[in-house]
Parts: structure tokens; sequence; C-alpha cells
């Protein structure tokens, strides 16, 4: 009897523990550390939870940058885009790189502690809307997290690297990936998920740091009315969506930005688009919430507090999942504690962080999709022209899905009031695709792109590309004004670090890592990468001694989709490198390997004009996200037309159908297109390869 009583109460206790809340780590990297990190290290993803990204440390100085030279390199095997921001703890940089790699080098010498490889499958990348990247890891206790990008969150020993659990948080690997970096926040470790332009349902989620075990998971949209809402605020968000949204997931995923605000006990996270990005395709009208918002949940229980929808009626892909970073800033003569993000739809907002009250909004590039914002409600006025699925027109947007902002990190100065933002500067056009319905396989996002594919027409190529340019901008958060900008040739440049030492950090598309006062934006020092880089540089201090890394690797979804456009930076090739400064150091890079481009030497076309025009179709629909844009491949994936399977039926069907190449991330196509679909593509690649060569492409 005394056993039995003894067992059950040992039973009611494990029942309890599974609602107690995880115990904050009490040694190595603690809650009150990452709030108030040592000058010199850079303890969680955006330096401090406020993820202002700005260093205090002085040593390296607008004084001094020009003596800036490389102390160590590493070569990092994995050849796609590499987005991470490195951490420093207690000597050591912990680096992720593309395909969910973690690797721990002596942040002083280089040399390699450890490595990590989580070992995802390669054909997760066909999944993958936006290349193998990943941002990186969070520190907590004695322990490294890493998100992997077929959907795991791990747990390392912080010393040794080992595993020590590992978790499934997608509910399936073909809709969902992850490539953001983990934050954590009072024992939980918080994780959200990619795929909006699959079928995935958006969510954040929260986890043991100690055991891995699920604490909770907030959907951003609600899920099928039919099995009832999980909490209120799905049963609120139910209201404001039309049709059967929940049959393609409904989209809102959170693939970037998590900001754990300890003044509030608030997480704010921003949310990806609705699924598909065309609205009429499946009679979506309204909010469609939570997508395209900000979003402010509970910390302990994940539970709903408020949210902005930044993008009403999105159709644009206008994601909200940049950077959430936050700031105490007087406005009207008073302190208010704000949340400051400039999401891709061209917009930088004010919130305030604990309520959502929308307070400022500036428009940060010029932007044709609304007519002007609401300065009380912060609510746009759309532009109907910008309805294209209503309107059965075309519209060029601007900014397009490429956003005048996405994750590339942004850096605040707080004395200065300067935020620090790398800001794209590129259209898109939208066009409905007539009777669009979902697929088996691939992108699912409702546009006809085949009938807005760049032209092969060397006048048409030249003027749009002359449109297409970046920009490192300083804006006044406060005016909502610029206050200096530095023009790129090229968009998709680099994240930002500012210093204290009147500096900002920015690597580029055309392969330059380079310093500017943070004051002027006057440029101070370069250095040539030999790649372009997208990651945002960081800063740490041993000893005495500052140093800068930054992750230098091209690619990301820019790279993998625009097409020619891709080129504009002159260095679109991956050579990925982990990268290391300090004042006085003289060291140079292995010289870059030749680059092995195939000849444009394609076979005659002799297809038909009907065989190309479907080929186009089905080319843009499942192809051109990860082969570019009119069949010009970037630097990372094949460039069809140059391939010489393009002179062999069997060998494309091999490849397409049969996944002959899955091994390398190029799965088989076979639940959604029918072989002479496939042979209708070879026809259109031939078509298109000798187009290019007739305007004198080699
Ligand atoms: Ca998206």
């Amino acid at each position: 009897m005394r056993i039995r009583t003894a067992a059950l109460a040992a039973l009611a206790l494990l029942g309890a523990c599974a609602k107690v809340a995880p115990t904050p780590a009490t040694s190595g990297v603690t809650d009150a550390m990452i709030a108030n990190p040592p000058e010199g290290e850079w303890l969680t993803y955006g330096r401090t939870p406020d993820e202002q990204r700005f260093s205090p440390l002085t040593a390296i100085s607008d004084a001094n940058v020009g003596q800036l030279g490389l102390a160590w390199s590493a070569s990092l095997e994995t050849a796609r885009g590499q987005e991470a921001t490195p951490l420093m703890h207690d000597g050591v940089l912990y680096v992720t790189t593309a395909w969910s790699l973690v690797k721990a080098y002596d942040a002083a010498t280089g040399a390699l502690k450890w490595s990590y490889d989580p070992k995802v499958p390669r054909e997760t990348l066909a999944h993958a809307c936006c290349d193998a990247v990943n941002r990186g890891v969070a520190l907590y206790g004695d322990k490294v997290y890493v998100g992997t990008l077929d959907g795991r969150l791990v747990a390392l020993d912080q010393k040794t690297g080992k595993e020590v659990w590992s978790k499934t948080v997608v509910p399936n690997s073909t809709d969902y990936t992850i490539t953001g970096a983990p934050r954590v926040a009072k024992g939980l470790v918080l994780i959200g998920s990619g795929g909006a332009e699959y079928k995935a349902r958006g969510f954040l989620a929260a986890y043991d740091a100690a055991s891995g075990r699920e604490v909770w998971r907030f959907h951003t949209v609600p899920g099928n009315p039919a099995d009832g809402f999980e909490n209120k605020a799905m049963e609120a968000a139910a209201k404001t969506w039309k049709g059967e949204w929940w049959k393609l997931g409904g989209g809102g995923t959170v693939w970037d930005s998590i900001t754990y605000d300890p003044a509030t006990n608030l997480v704010l996270f921003g949310t990806g688009n609705a699924e598909p990005w065309n609205a009429g395709a499946v009679g979506r009208e309204g909010d469609a919430l939570y997508t395209a918002s900000v979003v402010a949940v509970d910390a302990s229980t994940g539970e709903y507090r408020w949210h902005f929808k930044e993008t009403p009626e999105d159709r644009w892909d206008f994601d909200s999942d940049a950077q959430i970073t936050l700031a105490d800033m007087v406005i009207a003569g008073k302190t208010r504690h704000v949340a400051l993000h400039a999401p891709k739809n061209g917009y930088f907002y004010v919130l305030d962080a604990k309520t959502g009250e929308f307070l400022s909004a500036g428009s940060i590039q010029p932007q044709n999709w609304t007519l002007g914002i609401d300065p009380k409600t912060g609510r746009p006025k759309v532009n109907p022209e910008a309805l294209y699925d209503k309107t059965g027109k075309p519209f060029i947007g601007m900014p397009g899905a490429l956003g005048a902002h996405s994750w590339q990190p942004m850096s605040y100065n707080a004395k200065a009031g300067l935020m620090y933002i790398p800001v794209n500067v590129i259209g898109q056009a939208y066009f409905a695709e007539a009777g669009w319905k979902p697929s088996a396989q691939g992108y699912q996002i409702g546009l006809d792109t085949s009938a807005t594919a760049m032209p092969a027409n060397a006048a048409i190529r030249a003027a749009a590309m002359k449109t297409m340019t970046g920009a490192l901008l300083a804006w006044d958060a406060k005016a909502q004004k610029p206050a200096w900008t530095v023009p790129h040739i090229s968009p998709w440049n680099g994240g930002i670090l500012s210093t204290a030492g009147n500096l900002v950090f920015q690597g580029d598309a055309t392969g330059q890592f380079s310093a500017y006062s943070a004051d002027h934006g006057k440029k101070l020092w370069s250095f040539a990468t030999q790649t372009g880089v997208i990651a945002a540089p960081m800063t740490y201090s041993i000893k005495g001694e500052q140093y800068v890394a930054v992750l230098a690797g091209w690619g990301g979804v820019y790279d993998l989709a625009t097409g020619i456009v891709a080129h504009k930076g002159g260095v679109a090739r991956n050579i990925s490198r982990l990268l290391v400064f300090k004042l006085g150091a003289k060291g140079t890079l292995p010289a870059a390997p030749p680059l092995n481009k195939l000849p444009l030497d394609p076979p005659a076309f002799k297809g038909t004009e009907a065989q190309a025009a479907q080929g186009a179709r089905t080319y843009a629909r499942y192809c051109s996200v990860c082969h570019g844009d009119a069949a010009v491949a970037g630097g990372l994936t094949p460039d069809l037309r140059r391939s010489a399977m393009i002179a062999s039926p069997d060998a494309i069907r091999a490849v397409a159908i049969e996944g002959a190449l899955q091994h390398n991330g190029m799965v088989s196509f076979k639940a959604a297109l029918k072989p002479e679909e496939v042979e209708a593509v070879r026809q259109y690649l031939i078509k298109r390869a000798n187009e290019d060569k007739a305007l004198g492409e080699k």
C-alpha cells in the first residue's frame, strides 16, 4: 500500500513537472550575462537582447581603422550562402555555416576546437526557398543551440560540440525549414521556421533549454475551424480570413526575428506572408492575421499579448520577419520603450514595445504599394493598382519580394539615434497566374513568373538592371529621415555592425568588406573578400585587443532566384570563409580558385514554339526559384543553359523525374511534372541558351 502511494505520488509529481517552468541557467552563460554582457563578448545573435548590434569597444576607431588587417581566416567546406553572425564567449568563437554546421574556434588564433555536422539530407534543399543558409547559434548555460535546415533544434555541449539533445520542431520536412538563430530567455530556447512559400503554418515554439521538452507553441495563423481553436487569439484571427486558408497551411512563418524583452517579459517576433502570395487565387481578403505582422506573446506562457499589422492585403511577399530592435527613445518629451522595425514593405516603424501602439513610420525608399500611411493608426492606404489579382494586370511593385530590407541585420547607435540599414532597391513585377491551383510539389505563390521573366533584349535588360541597386542607409529613427546614404552598385549586401569607435562595418555584393565613419558614412577602409558578403560582422576583444569577424560567402535567395541581376555585383560566386581582422595584422587570403564556367554552347533549337512556351511556364513555376529567372543562374546552382544535359532528353528526365541527383539537392519532380512537361522545359532551355548566345554571351 505504502509502495503504491509512493508510486502514485511519483506519478503525480511527474505530471506536475511537465508543467513546471524551466529552470534558468545559473552557471555558464546566464540571462543576466546576456542582458548585460562583458564589453568584449558577443553572447547572443544581436549582441544584447535588444538586438541593437552595437559594440561599446573603441580600440578600433575611425582614427586607426586604416591599419586593420587580416588576423586569421578559416575556410568553410560548405559552398553555399553564409548568413551567420558568430558569437564569442570566453575566448571561443561559435559559428554556423550553410547546411547548419556548427564550428568553434579559438577566437584569438583561429584554431578549430570542434565541429558539429547535423547531417542535413541534401534533398532538403528542394524544400528551402532561400538556400541552405543558417544565421547562427544561441549560447546558454553550458550549451550551444542550433536550428537545422531540416527542422530540428539541437543542443550541443559548449566545450566538446557533442550532441546533448535533438528535437524535431517542424510538423513535416517537406514544407518547413529552419534557417534562423534560436534565442534564449529564462530557461527557454525559442525557435520558429520558414516555409510560407510552401504549405506551412507559422509558429514560434519554446523548448526547455535543459531537457528539450516543448513548453509552448504559438501558431501565427488559425488552423481549420472544424478542429476547434487552440486559444482565443486563433479564434479572433480566423475572423480575418476568407476561403479555406488552412489547406495551404496559411503561411506567416517566423523565420528570422525573435526578440526577448526582459523589461516586459514579452517575446516580439515578425511573421511572413500569407500563403499563397496571390490572394485572389484562394479568395483571401482582409488582414489574414497574424501574417505580415509584428506579434508579442508572454515569454513564460506563449500567450498572445498584441500584434501590429504592417502589410494589410499582403500579396507582395512583404514578410515582417526582419530583425526587431528595442530601444528607449524620447518622444514628445516622454521616454518611450520602443520596437524599431524595417520589414520588407519599405517602411521603418516605431512601435511601443509593451503595447504595440503605433508611434510613427517613415519610408526608407521609394514605394508604390501604398498611397500613404495613416499617421494615427499606421495603417497604409493600399494602392488599388497593387492589387494585381483584382486588376488582372501586372503590377511593377516597389519594393519587390526581396524587400527594401530583409534579414540582413541592422545596427542601432542609441546615442546618435541612428539605425544603419542595409537597403535593397529592387522592384518586382507581380502578375497573377490565371486559374492557378496548388500543386503537389514546390513553390506555391500563385504568380505567373514566366510572363514577367527578364526578356532576351539587351536594351530592356540594361534599363532594368540600372534600376536595381542597394545602399547603406543611416536612418534617423526619431525624425524618420535619412542622415546619410552610401550607394551600392547591387542589391543584397551584408548586415551591419556599428561600434563606439565611430565606425560602421558592412560587406557587400561586390566582394568588399568595408568600414565607414558612423557619423558621416565616409569610407575609411576596405578588404577584398573574393566573394559577396551577405552576413553581418561582429566584434570582440581578448586581452585588450579588439577583433572584427565576418562570414564571407555569397548566396541566399537573391543569388538563386534573380537571374541576371544576381551578377550585378560582379562576384556572384561562393568562396566561403570566416574572416577575422585586427589592427596591424598583415594576413592574406589564399588565391581565389579558378572559376570553372561551362561554355554557352547549346544544341540548335528544334522544338516547337508551343513547347518552348509551355516549358517557360513550367520552368518559371518549378525551376526558377533555384536555377534563376529566365534560366540565368547565379553563382551557386548549375546554369541549365550551359548544362550538357539539355542535349539529352533521357538525361534531363533521369534527373527531373527519376531523381538521379537527389543527393545533391535536386529531387525528383515526379509528383508534379509529367515527362512531356520536362521535355518542354528542355526545349525552353535550349531556346534561352541560343537567345543569350546570339546576344554575345559566352
Ligand atoms: Ca515570404
